[in-house]
């Protein structure tokens, strides 16, 4: 479980603005900073989810990807 977070997806497309804190991601399309870690930046790339602001620079493509990232989790 811990080797799958370090691997998530989601860390393709962002970085940590600050190494220490694993909070705080950048975009890598809109380099807005995400203060919710990267589980919340997922829905950032997804777009539209809940109330987290969607990414108008990622291509049309990542988001497709995440969102059957996520469909995939669900059915594990
Ligand atoms: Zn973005």
């Amino acid at each position: 479980m811990e080797n799958k977070r370090m691997t998530d997806l989601g860390w393709n497309y962002c970085y940590l603005t600050n190494p220490t804190n694993k909070n705080n991601v950048t975009c890598k399309y809109c380099s807005i900073v995400f203060k919710g870690g990267i589980y919340k930046f997922k829905h950032h790339l997804a777009s539209g989810y809940r109330n987290i602001k969607g990414c108008i620079k990622s291509p049309e493509h990542v988001g497709q990807e995440i969102i059957e990232y996520f469909l995939k989790k669900k059915q594990e």
